[in-house]
Order: C-alpha cells, then structure tokens, then sequence
C-alpha cells in the first residue's frame, strides 16, 4: 500500500468558532487569525493506492460555488487537487474510490463538478463511499449544520448512481483499511485508520483538525454534540498515545503528522513530521 498527501489549497474559517471555548489570547498563539478573526486552515486529503484500487480521501471544497462564497471562505494557496495528483503521476481519472469522511463543504465540495448547467461527479470512474446514517443527516439537516450541508455536493452523487454505503459491503474496502466512526462533530463521520510501514495511520478529518486541538477542551463550536467530541477525543488520543499511531491532520495548516504521548496534563504532541518522511 501506498499513501500520499494531496493538498488542495487553504481556506479560512473564523478562529473563535474553531476553538470553541478556549478564548482567544489563547488560541490566537496557535493559529494568529487576520484582522477578521479568520484563521488559515489546510484542505489536506489523503490518497490510498492498494493492487488496483485508488482511493482518495475526501476531496476540499472544489470550485463550483460563486464569488461570494468564496469570498466568503477565502480559498488560496498555490495547491490545487489536480496539481496535486499530478505531483504523483495521477489525474483525477484514476480514482477508483472516493471516500468520505462527512458531507459538510469543506470535505466533499470537490465530488462533484458543474458542466455546463449540469452538476456532474468529479471523478468519472469512481464510486463515493459514505454510510446510510450520516446520508440521512446530511439530506435531512438540522438548522443549525444546514450551512455547511449544501446540496449541490451531496445529491448529485446520489442521482450519478455511484453513491455506495459501507454497511452494505463487508469487503468495501481493501485489507488493512478499518473505517472508525465519530458522533460528536457530526453524526456518524467516518476515519479511516490503516496500516503502513509497519505503523498505524489515523485520519482524524474533524474529530480533531490541527494539533492545535489536542487538549480535550479544545473542541469546535461548529461540532453538533461537543461532549461527545470531547469523551471521543479521550479515547482516541489514549489509544493513540498507547499504540503510537500516527494522527493525519486534514485542516492543520502547516503540520500533517504528528505521534502522541501520555504526560501528566493529558496526551500531548510527540512528534511532528510529514507523512513522507515515514
Ligand atoms: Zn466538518
């Protein structure tokens, strides 16, 4: 098995909102927000190439949206999904799997693309993996996670007919690929954890985005159920720490990876690295 990193640019998204509780003469040290208050976060993907299988994790917020909102979510930076790809001999073509971690914007934006005045799948050979109950949750949302649901993303894959859930096939995914789910961001958002160069990788998608948000306080306004996310990041930073895995950041803007360990404040960072310095 092979894995790559595919940055598809940064966006900003406001920094209080981002670290919920903890103020900002705090936050504002790990992440210095602009006069706005926004905070440049990565759109960091992950792509798993196994036998013949290619499977792209989550995929930003593409570029089918107006000025306003981008305008809005100031998308920038020089990478872009297809540059990125290419960095690694791969175009968009060859994805034989898109597997997402939840449906909000900044995750699954680049699915689907407009031709013309049609909404068509980004990735012409693929199919896109969610699960049956975060579906739901997603095309039935709630008032306050409606904005980050934009149905543009979401119900074109559906009527592409490549929309597939995981609990419909034991064998989905290829050997050394365990999907762990999380509650508290959202409902059943799904992380792919694999085995690689004789390591355990972690994709943490929103249950923890940088490594900003280690300590357990440091949960996101936007998260629907904080306390779950809290008790979820608990358990998941313990068996980190007790196993050495290593965690992949997707909004984190400058690190990718990083190891924990167990001090006396609770888990904290060990190492940071690239996850091609593996
Ligand atoms: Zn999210």
């Amino acid at each position: 098995m092979n894995l790559y990193t595919i940055n598809t640019g940064h966006f900003k998204l406001d920094g209080g909102a981002m670290f919920g509780v903890v103020p900002k003469s705090i936050w504002n040290k790990l992440n210095p927000a602009d006069d706005n208050n926004m905070c440049s976060w990565a759109l960091r993907c992950l792509l798993i190439e196994d036998g013949n299988r290619l499977i792209l994790v989550d995929n930003g917020m593409g570029d089918k949206q107006d000025a306003k909102f981008f305008g809005h979510y100031y998308l920038h930076g020089d990478d872009t999904l297809d540059k990125s790809l290419a960095v690694h001999g791969f175009n968009r073509n060859d994805i034989t799997d898109v597997f997402l971690t939840h449906l909000h914007f900044d995750h699954c934006g680049g699915s689907i693309r407009r031709e013309g005045d049609k909404l068509v799948p980004a990735f012409t050979h693929a199919s896109y993996w969610s699960n049956r109950r975060h579906w739901k949750w997603a095309t039935e949302p709630n008032e306050r996670e409606k904005a980050s649901f934009l149905k543009e993303n979401i119900l074109p894959i559906q009527e592409s007919g490549r929309l597939k859930f995981i609990e419909d096939d034991a064998d989905s995914f290829p050997a050394g690929i365990d999907v762990r789910q999380a509650f508290g961001h959202t409902d059943a958002m799904m992380l792919p954890q694999m085995k690689y160069k004789g390591k355990t990788i972690l994709y943490m998608a929103d249950l923890l985005p940088s490594i900003g948000h280690i300590p357990l306080p440091y949960v996101m306004a936007y998260d629907m159920f904080p306390l779950t996310t809290l008790n979820e990041k608990r358990s998941f930073l313990t068996e980190a720490a007790e196993n050495d895995y290593v965690l992949f950041f997707e909004h984190d803007p400058v690190n990718e990876c990083c190891t924990v360990q167990m001090t006396e404040k609770g888990v904290r960072v060990k190492d940071i690295f690239k996850l091609s310095e593996l």
